[in-house]
């Protein structure tokens, strides 16, 4: 996708604190983070959300096994973590390339979220 923020993050046209990358995954700090830590962890093919996920597409694994690694890469893994993954207008979604959010660094609520 041309026009897509991330994708261009993804290949490096647009900078980012990258804090993790595989063959088919990123990891950069958020720009405007909610929490001490706060990462985004996409894929570096362009999907607008899970909506665009087959069935048989290991896309959601591997994003999930970059999580893992990232907790234990960046020291988090013990003291908890949250993922959030907003999907479409009304989970507030502002950027049309699926993406996961990794919150940590802080005792999180038990909100919605
Ligand atoms: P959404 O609301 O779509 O789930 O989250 C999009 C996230 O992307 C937001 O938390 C926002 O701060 C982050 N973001 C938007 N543009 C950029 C950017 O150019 N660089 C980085 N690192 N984060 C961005
Ligand atoms: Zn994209």
């Amino acid at each position: 996708m041309s026009d897509c923020i991330f994708c261009k993050i993804a290949n490096g046209e647009i900078p980012s604190t990258k804090v993790y990358e595989n063959e088919d995954v990123v990891a950069f700090k958020d720009l405007n983070p909610q929490a001490p830590i706060h990462i985004l962890v996409i894929p570096k093919k362009h999907y607008n959300n899970v909506l665009d996920v087959e069935e048989n597409d290991s896309i959601i694994s591997k994003i999930y096994y970059a999580i893992n690694k990232i907790a234990k890469q960046e020291g988090f893994d013990k003291e908890g973590f949250r993922v959030i993954n907003n999907c479409g207008e009304n989970a507030g979604q502002t950027v049309m390339h699926m993406h996961f959010h990794i919150i940590a660094g802080k005792k999180l609520g038990e909100g919605i979220v």
